[in-house]
Order: C-alpha cells, then structure tokens, then sequence
C-alpha cells in the first residue's frame, strides 16, 4: 500500500524532480533524510516542522543546520498550493478555494465551520472520469489523480486557514475530512490511502481516521479491497437511488456494477470491518424522491447498519433537475424510518458558494465538456458572490 524508497530511488527521484515533503510518509521521510546523508533524528525534527507549525519555508525550521536547510532547499519542496480563488458563503460558516497545483490544473477544497465541527471537504482527482448526471466534476472528465502531497496540502492550506483565529487546542483545528471534493477516492486508491496514513500520524496531524470519511459512487472492486484494509475511516457510498434503471441514468457506473453487486460489497465491508455505512442520496425533485423509491430504498437497507443522508440537490446549470420540494423530502423519510432506517436530511451548506464539488472550478475556468458561461453559473446570486468576493490573480475580474 505505501512504498518505501530506498536510498537510491531517491537519489534518482531528486536528480531529476525535487521531493515533496508533504508527498511522504514518516517512514518514507526517514529514507530520504538518510539518502542526504543526515543522521535518522532529523527525520523527526523536519515532520515537526511540517505537521505541527504548518511552516511555509526550509528558513523557518529554526532547530536544523544552516546546511541542511540549504540542502532541503536544492532537493525539496513543501509543496504549498495557491490561491487561484477565494469565496466565502453569505452565512459566513463556508470558504471555498480554488487552488493552483504545481502544473497549473486547479482542484478545490471548502472549510465548513458549524457548531464544534471544522469540516474540511477536499479533492482527490482533477475532474473525474464517473460522469455523475448532476455533477459539475463529472463533465469535466478525469484530467488526472493528485499525489498524494496534494491531497495533504489541501488539508494544511485549510489548517492554516483556521489557525488565523489562534493557535488550535490540540495538534489540530480540523474536525474531520470528507474526501468529497473533485473526483473519486477509491479511483485513486493508493494515494488517497496514503495521505489518511500520512494525516493519521500521531506525530504529524494526528486526526483521527473514523473523523475522516471517504466518499465512493460504488466501486464494487475497490470497496472491498478497503474491506481488508486496517484503517479505521468511515465509508459514504452514494446511492441516489435504489432502482436500478434510475441509478444508471444518475451514476452511469451503475452499469457496470449494478445495486445487487454493490450491496454484496457494502455487507461484505459491514461484516469485515463492523463499521457503519453511510448512504448518501441527493434528493432530486420527482426523479429519485418518490414514495416508490422510499420503499425500495427502506427493503433494501432495513437491518443493515446503514445511516441515509439525504441532501437536497445543489443544482448545476444546464441540469433540468432542481432539488425536491421540502414536503416530498419529509415524506420521503418518514417512510424509511417506517422500515427502521436511520435518515437524516443534510442542510445545503455553501449553496451560494458553488459548494458543489467542481462548480467554483467551471465558475472560474470555464473548462469542461460541458462549459456555461459564467454570467449563468450558478444562479445570480452566487455569481454576484464570486465576482465580489476576493478572486485572486484576475482570473474572473
Ligand atoms: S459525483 Fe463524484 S464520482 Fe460522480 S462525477 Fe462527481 S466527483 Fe465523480
């Protein structure tokens, strides 16, 4: 699952490419310090840097030789990601950014702040291959999978981001993270793996890995090989229907691996791994939020160790779908809970930020299959949001 590179792999890797720290687990970490010819106790001393004050520069890890600071210099990079743009919701509880990797595609991440919870929501592709019909990554395509330094760069751009306030109280100001954002987790599988391992070491970030919780559309495959996996983080699958002839014009992956096989897969993962399952299912008015469905969805988990979240659709433009009516909503989950189904119906948090995942992206880039101008995108009040907010590097003003 992690690969270890040994001295030489590294020696090869920084002749021709600099090493991201943020890319390395300790272990890996400890290999290339050694590869530098430095005794394995800075190994240590550098993740500190990194983990703990979330440094920005070599210069500030004040306790390392000028020397090896230098060396880390010619041979490394923190791997810091920039703010292509800003905004944040009306309510005041979300940020969304729009960051710049270092070949310039752009992925996005977004900070929720309710009550005691810091909830940060974060990409692991740029695009996404899976062509959900109401997503705005999904038009995009799959441009490519993030390493897995940047997947842990976009946590520590949003815990510096919440460390503006003060200083957190323990080694962290987050919560939890949804790995929600841009693209599919399980389709990057190891590096999405390892940048839970990397974000879980008790030395660096120590955030817990049941506060993280990995999102797949249904990957039946790869469900079950994180089945075996000993990691304790939580699983979302997203369902968005229980019939199958919905769910394929939905969640096209759904061909391939229809409900039967995915529910074969989720009950495998349940009795592995004794966690419970989330379901997500965003609520699409009169398409998949029919009393029929409710049924089919209540015999389908009854007795399962399965939670419902039901979100009203963040609608995208060019989508015919808006969001169910509050009313068939609540029908909705009185009706599962007829079959003793834990439902809960999620706030639209972020609506007036393009909180969809991709939306601030084709907002600002303009690039995709299916490209909408940005005086449309995504309704006028979230456009009049992006123009007045603070963008950066004139990429919309
Ligand atoms: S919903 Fe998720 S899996 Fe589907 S297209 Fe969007 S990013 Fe991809």
């Amino acid at each position: 699952m992690v690969h270890l590179l040994g001295d030489l792999e590294f020696r090869e890797n920084t002749m021709a490419t600099k090493t991201n720290l943020y890319n390395l687990t300790r272990d890996e970490m400890e290999s290339f310090v050694l590869s530098l010819g430095e005794p394995r106790f800075r190994t240590k001393q550098i993740w500190h840097w990194l983990y703990r004050p979330l440094v920005t520069s070599f210069e500030e890890m004040g306790n390392l030789p000028k020397a090896l600071r230098e060396k880390l210099a010619e041979h490394a990079t923190l791997g810091t990601l920039t703010e292509v743009a800003e905004i944040h919701s009306t309510d005041g509880h979300t940020q969304k950014w729009l960051l710049d990797l270092p070949d310039h595609e752009k992925i996005e991440a977004v900070l929720m702040e309710y009550d005691v919870r810091n909830t940060a929501c974060i990409s692991v592709q740029v695009g996404c291959a899976y062509a959900c019909a109401f997503c705005a990554t999904g038009r995009m395509g799959l441009i490519r999978n993030l390493e897995a330094g940047e997947i842990v760069s976009q946590i520590v751009h949003v815990e510096r981001e919440l460390r503006r306030d003060g200083p957190p109280e323990g080694d962290h100001a987050l919560t939890n993270i949804v790995f929600m954002g841009m693209g599919e987790p399980l389709a990057n599988y190891n590096d999405t793996i390892k940048a839970v391992t990397i974000l879980n070491d008790h030395e660096g970030l120590n955030i817990g890995a049941r506060r993280m919780t990995l999102s797949t559309v249904g990957l039946v495959p790869a469900i079950r090989r994180l089945a075996e996996e000993n990691i304790q983080v939580n699983l979302a699958v997203s369902l968005h229907s229980p019939i199958d002839e919905i769910r394929s014009e939905l969640v096209p992956i759904n061909r391939q691996y229809p409900i039967a096989e995915l529910m074969d897969a989720v009950r495998q993962y349940i009795a592995t791994t004794g966690r419970r399952i989330t379901f997500e299912y965003a609520m699409i008015n009169e398409v998949n939020d029919t009393p029929e469905q409710a049924h089919a969805l209540g015999r389908l988990i009854r007795g399962m160790l399965a939670h419902v979240n039901l979100i009203p659709l963040n609608p995208v433009p060019g989508s015919p779908w808006p969001a169910s009516d509050p009313k068939r909503i609540d029908e909705f989950v009185g009706i599962l809970r007829s079959y003793g189904v834990n439902a809960t119906v999620r706030m639209r948090r972020g609506i007036d930020v393009a909180a969809g995942c991709g939306q601030l992206y084709a907002a600002v880039e303009g690039r995709g299959r299916s490209i909408v101008p940005i005086s449309d995108y995504p309704s006028k009040d979230a456009v009049d949001q992006v123009v007045r907010q603070r963008i950066h590097q004139g990429k919309v003003l």
